[in-house]
This record gives C-alpha cells, sequence and structure tokens, in this order.
C-alpha cells in the first residue's frame, strides 16, 4: 500500500496535473462562439427537455421527495464532517477483502499508480467504465502516453472518444451529436462496422455492442470510477443504464477503481436515500438498470474466485480537501453528479458543455471546477449563471449553487484586489458610485445630470454609451432617464397636497 491519507489532515497545496479540468480560455468567448452553433443549440435544446421531462414525471410520483431532498443533504453534510474517520474505516474493509488501497493526492499520483498498475499485469489494453473522475485526471491520456490503449465501453463515451471529441455532459457525454453525427463517427472510427449502417438508434447499438464485445472478451484488466463507497462494509457501487459497466466489473482478472474520496458514505441504510435520488435525477428513471456492486476480492465457498482476482482502489484527493476547508464551498461535495442541474440551466441550454471548458460543465462545472483547481484557474465560470435558482431547484442534494457562485466570485474579487494595486474599471465605477450615493446632493446633482443622456437617446432608447458604460450597450440598450426626477416628483406632489 502507498501513502498513508496525511493529506486528510488539511489544508491543502495547489493540485498538480489537473488532468482535464483547468479551462481552456475564458468561458465568454467560448460561449460566443457555441452560440453560433444552430445545429449544436437544436441537439442540446432536444435532449435536456426530453431529460428534463421524464425526470418532472417520475419526481412528481414521490411524495416524500422533499424529505428524500433534505435527508440526502444531511446525510453528505454529516460525512463530510468525519470524512477521515470514513475514508479510514473504508480502507480497512476493502484490505480485509483481499483489496488494496492507494492514496493519490493530485491527478499526477493517481495517474502514476494506475499506470504501474496495469504495467504490472504484462497488459498493454485496459477497457473502461464510464467515470467522471478520470477524466478529470486525464487519465486516458497518460495511459496513451505509456503506451497502454484504454477504451471506453459506455456507449456516449464511446461516441466521444472515437469522434476524437470531448464530452459536453455528465449523464450523457455525447449529447451534443444527434443520430446522423453518430453514424459518421461509427462508420470511419469502427473497423468492423457494416458499410449499409443507418441511423436508426437500433443499428446503431447493434453496432457498438459487437464492437465492445471483442473488447470485453480478451482485456485483462478494466479501470472504473465509483458513484459510491459504503465504509461500514468496503463495497463500492457503479450505477448505468447499458450493463457494459458491469461487463468491465465482472470479467477481466483485474479491477482498478479511482474514486473521489467524497463519494463514500458511512453505511448501506445512508446509501438507500441516494439510490432513490439519482435515477430519478439523472436519467429519469425510478431505479437504475444496472446497479453493480463489489467488496474486495471475492471468492465463493467452494474456493473459485468469482470475479476480478486483483481490486485495487485509488482514494482521489485532487483539491477535494482543500474544498472541505473552505467552509461555504465545501458543500460542492455533497454531489451525486446526477447532471440535474445541467438539465435545468438556461445557459447550460444554450451554450452547451464544451464552452466551460472544463470536464464539469454546467451549474455544478462552475462552482467544483474553480474549487479543485483554485479560482484563479477557472475564474470565468463562477459568472456563467444567470443566479435563477432552477439549479438549486432540481439538485437531488439541495447544493445552493446560487450562493455558491457568489461566494466564489467573490473569492474571485478578492484574489484579483490582493494581486494587483491596479483597480479594475468595474472596481472604479463601483467606488465612484459609492462616492456619489453617500451624499444627497451629489446624488441630486448626478440625477439632474443624467438626464442629458435625453439628448442621445432614439427612438427612447440609449443604443450606445462612451466607455465604460458602452461595456452594458455592446449586447444591450439602456434605459433612457425620465424628464423628471423622483425627488422633483416627490417636491411637486407634496407641494400640491399641502
Ligand atoms: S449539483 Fe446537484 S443537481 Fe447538479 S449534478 Fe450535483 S447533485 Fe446533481
Amino acid at each position: 500500500m502507498s501513502t498513508p491519507p496525511t493529506f486528510l489532515g488539511l489544508p491543502a497545496y495547489a493540485p498538480r496535473g489537473v488532468g482535464q479540468l483547468r479551462q481552456d480560455g475564458p468561458f465568454p468567448a467560448a460561449a460566443r462562439t457555441a452560440l453560433a452553433d444552430t445545429q449544436l443549440r437544436r441537439n442540446i435544446g432536444h435532449a435536456t427537455q426530453t431529460i428534463r421531462a421524464k425526470r418532472d414525471r417520475v419526481v412528481g410520483e414521490v411524495p416524500d421527495w422533499e424529505e428524500l431532498r433534505v435527508a440526502g443533504q444531511q446525510v453528505k453534510a454529516a460525512t463530510m464532517a468525519r470524512l477521515d474517520e470514513h475514508l479510514e474505516r473504508l480502507e480497512r474493509e476493502v484490505t480485509a477483502r483481499g483489496g488494496v488501497v492507494h492514496w493519490a493526492r493530485d491527478a499526477n499520483d493517481a495517474n502514476a499508480i494506475v499506470t504501474r498498475l496495469v504495467r504490472d499485469t504484462g497488459e498493454t489494453e485496459v477497457v473502461k467504465v464510464k467515470s467522471m473522475v478520470t477524466q478529470e485526471i486525464g487519465l486516458n491520456e497518460a495511459l496513451a502516453d505509456a503506451g497502454i490503449e484504454a477504451y471506453e465501453t459506455d456507449l456516449a463515451e464511446l461516441i466521444v472518444q472515437l469522434g476524437h471529441d470531448k464530452p459536453s455532459h455528465i449523464l450523457v457525454p455525447a449529447i451534443h451529436r444527434n443520430r446522423a453525427e453518430i453514424r459518421e463517427i461509427f462508420l470511419r472510427g469502427m473497423p468492423d462496422v457494416p458499410a449499409g449502417l443507418t441511423d436508426d438508434p437500433r443499428q446503431l447499438a447493434m453496432a457498438a455492442r459487437a464492437h465492445l464485445r471483442q473488447k470485453f472478451l480478451t482485456a485483462k484488466v478494466a479501470v472504473s470510477g465509483a458513484n459510491f463507497a459504503v465504509a461500514a462494509t468496503g463495497t463500492l457501487l457503479v450505477v448505468e443504464s447499458e450493463g457494459n459497466g458491469r461487463m468491465c466489473l465482472t470479467l477481466p482478472e483485474t479491477l482498478i477503481t479511482v474514486m473521489g474520496i467524497e463519494k463514500v458514505v458511512p453505511t448501506w441504510r445512508d446509501l438507500e436515500v441516494f439510490l432513490q435520488l439519482l435515477p430519478r435525477s439523472s436519467t429519469g428513471e425510478r431505479m437504475n438498470p444496472y446497479t453493480s456492486a463489489w467488496t474486495g476480492v471475492h471468492t465463493t465457498p467452494d474456493g473459485v474466485i468469482d470475479g476480478p482476482r486483483h481490486f485495487h482502489l485509488v482514494l482521489l484527493d485532487n483539491g477535494r480537501a482543500a474544498t472541505l476547508a473552505d467552509e461555504v464551498g465545501r458543500e460542492v461535495l455533497h454531489c451525486i453528479k446526477c447532471s440535474a442541474c445541467m438539465n435545468v440551466c438556461p445557459v447550460y441550454e444554450r451554450t452547451g458543455g464544451h464552452a466551460y471548458g472544463s470536464v464539469y460543465p454546467g451549474p455544478i462545472g462552475a462552482v467544483l471546477s474553480p474549487q479543485l483547481t483554485g479560482v484563479e484557474d477557472n475564474s470565468s465560470l463562477p459568472y456563467a449563471s444567470s443566479l435563477c435558482g432552477a439549479c438549486f431547484d432540481a439538485c437531488p442534494v439541495r447544493i445552493d449553487i446560487p450562493a455558491l457562485l457568489v461566494h466564489l466570485r467573490g473569492k474571485h474579487v478578492e484574489q484579483r484586489r490582493a494581486a494587483s494595486r491596479v483597480p479594475t474599471p468595474e472596481a472604479v465605477a463601483m467606488a465612484a458610485a459609492s462616492w456619489v450615493m453617500s451624499d444627497p446632493d451629489r446624488f441630486a446633482r448626478a440625477e439632474r445630470a443624467s438626464r442629458l443622456g435625453r439628448l442621445v437617446a432614439r427612438r427612447g432608447k440609449l443604443r450606445s454609451l462612451p466607455p465604460p458604460l458602452s461595456a452594458w450597450t455592446s449586447s444591450r440598450d439602456a434605459p433612457v432617464p425620465p424628464a423628471e426626477t423622483f425627488r422633483e416628483w416627490w417636491a411637486w406632489t407634496r407641494g400640491a397636497s399641502s
């Protein structure tokens, strides 16, 4: 076993090798490009509306949905308060049942551990269960650098991998693709696909099935993430819809699971709450079609090993301990990655996931990625929201995403202020507004002066103002100041009535 969990003593260092988390470019520029792509907007709008309607239907069937949400929130808060104890318990239980636990401080650590474990088997190929955390650390790229090929087995992840693309949604990574595009990708990327393949969903699924079956039957090593880990028994769980994950979890000789440290739950009673919340919130199903659970290495009463002979669990920090140290920001660690917040977000629906430039897109990405990397590395993401609150209403564990967004914006402003003595134009404008508003006479003079705007108004609108106010009028009109100020109206009406 490698290094013990000393990093849980908090606080942290900046994570090294953040993999796919670092934002490629500021959100506004990337969003503008995405907004110009009408096909993308159509694909995403259609998909999110469909998932939303399904989710609303099945959530409406549960009379105690709000109580369940509160229970989920409370279990998560209680677990995070004693996370170190639960993780150490998990390690003991996994080890007692024949598994090996490894602790990874960051992406580089985790990638090095997994690469070494695969190399030790002598294999050069692995099959993968859909996993956000391995994308977060850039595992496929790290394995490729070491000459090891990783095959995604989730259908949507396969589409993304064959298309040399990036995922744009947590649950439906290829949500930005339509059937015709998927057919093209299969024809280009699958050597064994029938030439007459159409874009009929069944045909596409059968082509993927035949392609993957070959991988399942030959792979000796599998890599997975985990949706949950039950500390009391050392049991790991993956929930999925296709059954491909279960093939990876049972057929290969070696199973390596990479799991963020926040995924642990203390007991099976706690897990019960999330197994009700997750499927309804994510796929709009009453329960997940496949819920796979495994505990170490399993031997039957006849002494036969049932499933993988070797099991390794890599527990990943990568900025989570630092997030836990933030009393407000730590709530983000309650996330069960259902993606409901994405499907209701008006910003995500119009820009899609790529604009966020991070493996975690949408509202959850806007609050998770900046905390895992440090706010400076993803500083435009907390602003990628209208703060409408739809994400909080949809979140099955009641994460107050709007409050976290405001908290992170505050942190970003503080960091910028500390880093530079030169104030930003916004800070200058706010200081000037504060100076004007703190004195009644100054404010009255400013009100009267604002009437000059009436001279340049056209058809009741101010369409262009000089800098820095041009930042506002570059994308929207400003209202024309009224002919009479409130004070003048007040003095006039009071005078009239007395
Ligand atoms: S923040 Fe809430 S709604 Fe969004 S993915 Fe996480 S659990 Fe789901």
